[in-house]
């Protein structure tokens, strides 16, 4: 499954962000026995309000959804790329998942300490970003020390060079590798060096309660800098999620009322996480269960259908589709069937997020 991990500073609000996270996934986890929990690792599922719509439909016995994973990765400190503090550590950690959520501290209160006295996002994301590329471009050199030996007899080495090179000339110029625009070839040389910044990012503003509606001017400083990136930014209070998993669900309505929002921002965070991630559903329903499958965006119907089963790719013959909105304009699957809704979809299609789906196929 991928991941995304939990990035920052110290004392910028990422624990208690993971923490509210897993205790909300806790909280489900009657309902979802299988959403295990380890140190560091939540493993929560995905809010996703079309599940539980067409759950009623097919009056299914069952409800279950899409999960994606958390991983709390320990506090970056400047000099990480130097090995200092737990540097290293922190660097392998991030070099295993799949996305970043930086935290960002966008709060003021003088009881937090923060790391470098004041609070201020920019050269916090700028501390971070750089530990990031020094590591990538020293990643980048050992590399092109490797292939120097082989460049003049091997041009596949040559063009692999070319490409470091200009990857490595861009993070100097403190641009992410992510930023460099690779066509698909090049993006596979360059993938397996496993490039830190070359993993998609959403920064994550961790606002004080108040400053949740109001906004404060932090907020656009970053959100200017995602832009220039092309990041995305999503603004969350990681203390109000924490005092929000403590609340019955009439308290928490209270709550919410009383700060001026609609919801938490948990489930914001959990899906913009799992966009991130390229990540999309499929739905597959019935009177036994309703079930959210997840995907790669841009699979085919026939790799859609190997995540439920290996056999289902295998000897996969058509899938019945129709999308999620449709199927309820219908009232049931036999309506829909009745209506001549349903699509019979072949081995070329791009599955799209919300689509139902049943699957035929060869044994
Ligand atoms: P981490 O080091 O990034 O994991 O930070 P923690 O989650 O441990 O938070 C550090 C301190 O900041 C704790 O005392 C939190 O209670 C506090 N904190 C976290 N988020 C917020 C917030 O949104 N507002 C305020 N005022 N304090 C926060």
């Amino acid at each position: 499954m991928l991941k995304a991990g939990i990035v920052g500073l110290p004392n910028v609000g990422k624990s208690t962000l993971f923490n509210a996270l897993v205790a909300n996934a806790q909280a489900q986890a009657a309902n979802f026995p299988f959403c295990t929990i380890e140190p560091n690792i939540g493993t929560v599922a995905v809010p996703d309000e079309r599940l539980q719509l067409l759950s009623d439909l097919s009056q299914s016995k069952e409800t279950i959804p899409a999960q994606v994973k958390f991983v709390d990765i320990a506090g970056l400190v400047k000099g990480a790329s130097r090995g200092e503090g737990l540097g290293n550590k922190f660097l392998a950690n991030i070099r295993e998942v799949d996305a970043i959520v930086h935290v960002v501290r966008c709060f003021d209160d003088s009881n937090v300490i923060h790391i470098s006295g004041q609070v201020n996002p920019i050269d916090d994301i700028e501390v971070t970003n750089l530990e990031l590329a020094l590591s990538d471009l020293a990643q980048i050199e050992r590399r092109r020390e490797r292939l120097k030996k082989q460049l003049r007899t091997n041009s596949a080495s040559e063009v692999e060079d070319k490409i470091l090179a200009r990857v490595a000339e861009s993070l100097e110029q403190e641009k992410p590798a992510r930023s460099v625009t690779l066509n698909e070839e090049e993006l596979l040389l360059v993938k397996p060096l496993g490039l830190l910044t070359l993993k998609p990012i959403i920064y994550a503003l961790n606002l004080s309660e108040d400053d949740l509606t109001r906004g404060n001017s932090y907020i656009s400083l970053v959100e200017e800098l995602a832009v220039r990136e092309g990041s995305q930014t999503i603004r969350i209070s990681a203390q109000v999620e924490a005092e929000l998993i403590e609340l019955s669900s009439a308290e928490r309505i209270a709550y919410l009322n009383s700060i001026g929002v609609k919801e938490g921002g948990l489930k914001n965070l959990i899906q913009a996480t799992y966009h991130l991630l390229g990540l999309r559903t499929y739905f597959t329903t019935g009177e036994k269960e309703t079930r959210a499958w997840t995907f790669q965006a841009g699979m085919t119907a026939p790799q859609a259908a190997g995540i439920i089963h290996t056999d289902f790719e295998r000897g996969f013959i058509r899938a019945q589709t129709i999308g999620y909105q449709k199927l309820l304009d219908a009232g049931s699957l036999s309506e829909a069937r009745n209506k001549g809704w349903l699509r019979s979809e072949g081995k070329e299609y791009t599955v799209a997020d919300g689509d139902v789906m049943e699957f035929l196929f060869n044994t």
